[in-house]
C-alpha cells in the first residue's frame, strides 16, 4: 500500500487530528475502493485484524495515527528526553504527569492551548482507563507537583515503593533519598490518594513496549492499539456459521493451525485468495440471492430439490459429492490411504491431529 508510508510520515510529524470523524471519511473512501463500490463482503474490522486471527492485515489509518502519538506520549511517559520536557513545557503550571495522570489540563487550560498536546491528550484520554485500570509504576508523583521548567529528574513509583506481605508501600525517607521533609510529606499525601484507587502488580504492556527501544515502536505500538480495540473480534461470525454447518464445534486452536499453516501452504495468489473467500463465506448461495432479489425459493440449481445453503451447495449436493468422490477416489488410489468422508477435512485442511 503505497498510501501508508505517506500517511505516517504526517501522523509522525504533525499529531493535529483531532476526533475520529476524519478517519471515519477516509474509512468509508477507502473501503469504497477496496470494493469498487458495491457492498462490502468482509466486514472491515475482519480486514484489518492480524493474519493469525484469520484477518487480511489491511493498515487501519485510525490506529496507525493513534500510535504515532503514542510514540510521542513515550517522551510524556518515561521523561528521558528532559531538556526537550523543560523547553516544551516551560508555560505549565504542573508537571507533565500531572496532566497525565490527575486531569490538571481541567484547571491549567493553557495545556490544551497548545495544538500539538491537545491532540496527544485526547488520544491519551481515549486510552486512559483500558490501558492503565490502575495507578502505574512508571508514575512519578513528584514531578506532577513541579514545574517542569525546575526539575524532572525525580524517580518513579517503581523505584519509591517495596512490596510487604503483597501489599505496595512507600520507603523510609532515607531509603528513598528524599533530603528535604516537604517533599517526603507531598509524597505520602499523594501515595495515600493512589493507594486508594490501587496500583499496578507489575510494569505495564505499554511500558514494556516503551522499554524495548525506538526500533520498530511505531509497529509495535499499532499491533498493540489494534490487539486493544478488536479484543471481542476473537470469534468472527463466519466461525460460527462453519460450526453450525459441519454440526460441530470447532476449537479456537483448529482455527488457529488454519491460519498460521492452511492460509500459508500456497504462495499461488489464486488460491490463497479462494481460502480467504471460503472462510469468509463471500460466495453468494442461491438462498442468500433469494433473500436479496426478496423472491420465493432459492432452491439449488443444481438438483432444484432442497434450499441452495452454503453447506449444500458445496457439499450437500448430489451432484457435488460425486465431483468430491471423485477426488477422495483419486486421492486414495495414488496415496494409498484411506480417507474420511467429511467436508471439514478438505475445504478447510483442519486436521483431527495436527500431524495430518
Ligand atoms: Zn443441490
Amino acid at each position: 500500500m503505497m498510501v501508508l508510508p505517506k500517511m505516517l510520515f504526517m501522523f509522525q510529524n504533525l499529531p493535529i487530528i483531532k476526533g475520529v470523524k476524519v478517519f471515519e471519511n477516509w474509512k468509508k473512501d477507502l473501503v469504497k475502493f477496496i470494493w469498487n463500490g458495491k457492498k462490502a463482503r468482509i466486514a472491515y474490522r475482519n480486514l484489518i485484524d492480524v493474519k493469525d486471527r484469520g484477518g487480511l492485515a489491511l493498515p487501519d489509518l485510525r490506529y496507525y495515527y493513534e500510535a504515532a502519538n503514542f510514540s510521542w506520549l513515550k517522551d510524556w511517559i518515561k521523561l528521558d528526553n528532559k531538556k526537550l520536557l523543560k523547553l516544551e513545557g516551560h508555560n505549565l503550571r504542573y508537571g507533565w504527569h500531572a496532566y497525565l495522570w490527575d486531569e490538571k489540563d481541567k484547571v491549567n487550560k493553557e495545556f490544551k492551548r497548545h495544538i500539538i498536546r491537545s491532540s496527544l491528550l485526547t488520544t491519551w484520554k481515549r486510552y486512559k482507563k483500558g490501558i492503565e485500570p490502575k495507578t502505574p509504576l512508571w508514575l512519578r508523583p513528584l514531578e506532577a507537583v513541579l514545574r517542569p521548567a525546575t526539575c524532572i529528574e525525580v524517580g518513579t513509583y517503581e523505584e519509591y515503593l517495596v512490596k510487604e506481605r503483597g501489599q505496595w508501600a512507600l520507603k523510609g525517607r532515607e531509603e528513598l533519598g528524599l533530603k528535604d521533609w516537604f517533599s517526603f510529606y507531598q509524597l505520602h499525601d499523594r501515595f495515600r490518594k493512589d493507594a486508594a484507587v490501587g496500583f499496578a502488580s507489575k510494569k505495564s504492556e505499554l511500558e514494556c513496549i516503551f522499554d524495548r527501544g525506538n526500533k520498530g515502536l511505531l509497529s509495535r505500538l499499532y499491533k498493540f492499539i489494534l490487539d486493544y480495540n478488536l479484543a471481542d473480534n476473537q470469534i468472527k461470525t463466519v466461525m460460527i456459521s462453519w460450526a453450525r454447518d459441519f454440526g460441530r464445534n470447532i476449537d479456537l486452536e483448529e482455527w488457529e493451525y488454519l491460519w498460521k499453516k492452511g492460509f500459508k501452504f500456497s504462495l499461488a495468489g489464486s488460491i490463497r485468495e479462494n481460502m480467504f473467500k471460503m472462510f469468509y463465506r463471500t460466495y453468494i448461495t442461491p438462498e442468500l440471492l433469494a433473500k436479496i432479489e426478496k423472491t420465493e425459493g432459492g432452491a439449488c440449481w443444481r438438483c432444484c430439490q432442497e434450499v441452495g445453503t452454503y453447506i449444500h451447495m458445496w457439499w450437500h449436493c448430489k451432484y457435488v459429492r460425486k465431483f468430491w468422490y471423485k477426488i477422495f477416489k483419486e486421492i486414495e488410489d495414488i496415496m494409498n490411504i484411506k480417507l474420511e468422508r467429511n467436508p471439514d477435512k478438505y475445504w478447510h485442511k483442519i486436521p483431527t491431529r495436527p500431524h495430518i
